[in-house]
């Protein structure tokens, strides 16, 4: 059995579901299959806000049909191999799919394997994700009762590379307003350098971190998750042993971390054992590892690390001249976010219609551009715009009515009705519907 697209997208999450409707918009008469297996599409940014108790989760799901184009072809399956030399892509249950052009927008998966002990604890007790079951995020915020509050994620790529911190922010509001701060000691353990990567940024989440007292661990690999004895255990990145930096306390003795690895520090009597250092918690939210789908990393559309190897200024891959990809799925040097998304969807669009009308690729190029709306407290955030090399670029649009916002790099409560009501309400009414918001 063999079925024929003249498009073909794998994919019906924001970038599949917005690279269809904009094709659409543009060209009604373009045949589009899109092999998606999920009933259910999800607004994910959401999941921040339903971990903090401030978002209903229901709100955040609608049905895959309601969100799907009217003109698609939905194949509702799952995509399971690639044979790009035949333009053809195998599935489960619906045989081979041939294309004109192949749009590649499957996401990526939640790896928790990659740590020891992880798959057992995920999500269950006071160990919780807002990545895999938000709801349950919620329910441990409300269960503490103070102690050590750890937050932390691990060395892969993760989708949204601020949500680890963005919860830790509301989840400290919610311990000042319930009477455990003095109780409790916060810690973010991370294997970065830095609280992040764009300057301007990172500047205002140090006052941040400073105004909620947090311990900052640094070049942190999470190896061990042990569920029963509430220990995340870590190695100290490679690069500080290389450094020769001095990297934590020796014996447990309560000496400060050097201050190169570490900010703000706590006594939480870290245990030693052999080359690791374990943090004992009373709750902890980590964003699990996160790799590329399997059928993607093991096909000939992969680079060496698995991940979807494209241009990064085209979004054409980078073998094969009628294959495309976007999304989290995507090998490129930025942030894995839907705001990035809706910058790469017009360039992709925009190169199959012109390979289609001329055969040539359009004058579009991405330029990086994705952000972080990074909530500080209830009723606060910071809006992190960035291009390639982690530059600052703040959309202009953000000074206009009814925003006016004049710097989106200070925590601002206009932001916080940005991420809570307007962002949701654009991406269902605008950019599901394939419009260039
Ligand atoms: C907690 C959290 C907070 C976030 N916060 C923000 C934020 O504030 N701002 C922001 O811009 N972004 C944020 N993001 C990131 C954003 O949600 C993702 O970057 C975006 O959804 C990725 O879109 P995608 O289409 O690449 O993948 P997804 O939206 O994940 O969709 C992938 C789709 O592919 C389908 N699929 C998988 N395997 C197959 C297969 N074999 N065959 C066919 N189909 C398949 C899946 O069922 C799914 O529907 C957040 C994410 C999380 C988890």
């Amino acid at each position: 059995m063999s079925t024929h697209h003249q498009i073909l997208i794998i994919g019906g999450g924001t970038a599949g579901i917005m690279v269809a409707s904009q094709m659409l918009k543009k060209d009604k008469s373009l045949d589009i299959g899109l092999i998606e297996p999920a009933d259910t599409h999800y607004y994910q940014p959401a999941w921040t806000l339903v971990g903090a108790g401030t978002y209903d989760y229901d709100n955040t799901a609608r049905s895959m049909s309601s969100v799907m184009p009217k003109g698609v072809k939905w194949i509702k399956d799952f995509a399971t191999s690639f044979s790009p030399d035949r333009n053809t892509v195998s599935t489960k249950g619906s045989g081979d799919i041939t294309y004109d052009y192949l749009v590649v927008a499957p996401g990526l998966r939640m790896a928790p394997e990659l740590v020891k002990g992880l798959p057992e604890a995920m999500d269950k007790g006071v160990v919780c994700s807002n990545y895999t079951n938000s709801k349950h995020t919620w329910d441990v915020l409300q269960n503490f009762k103070g102690g050590v509050a750890l937050f932390t994620q691990p060395t892969t790529p993760i989708k949204c590379g601020g949500a680890p911190q963005k919860i830790m922010y509301l989840a400290e509001n919610y311990f000042r307003k319930n009477g455990l701060k003095d109780k409790t000691k916060i810690v973010f353990a991370t294997p970065g350098s830095v609280i992040f990567g764009v300057k301007p940024i990172a500047k205002t989440l140090m006052e941040v971190i400073d105004r909620k007292d947090i311990n900052i661990r640094f070049h942190h690999k999470l190896v061990e998750v042990d569920a029963e004895k509430q220990i995340a255990w870590y190695e100290l990145g490679k690069d500080i042993k290389a450094g020769g930096c001095v990297v934590m306390s020796g014996d447990n003795d309560g000496k400060p971390l050097d201050d190169s690895i570490q900010y703000n520090y706590k006594d939480i009597g870290t245990i030693k054992e052999g080359g690791r250092y374990g943090i004992k918690f009373d709750m902890m939210h980590l964003a699990p590892p996160q790799a590329s789908p399997k059928f993607i990393a093991e096909s000939p559309l992969a680079n060496e690390g698995g991940w979807l190897s494209v241009n990064d200024k085209t979004m054409q891959h980078t073998k094969f001249s009628n294959v495309f990809g976007l999304g989290d799925v995507a090998q490129l040097p930025t942030a894995k976010t839907g705001a990035a998304i809706r910058k790469q969807v017009p360039v992709v669009v925009g190169n199959i219609l012109n390979l289609i009308k001329s055969n040539d690729l359009a004058n579009k190029e991405y330029n990086g551009y994705s952000s972080c709306p990074l909530v500080t407290d209830y009723g606060k955030m910071v809006l992190a715009e960035f291009t390639y090399g982690s530059v600052f670029a703040p959309d202009p649009k953000l000074k206009q009515f009814p925003l006016m916002i004049s710097d989106s790099s200070k925590e601002h409560w206009r932001l916080w009705i940005l991420k809570k009501y307007l962002l949701p309400y654009l991406y269902w009414n605008k950019m599901m519907k394939g419009e260039n918001v």
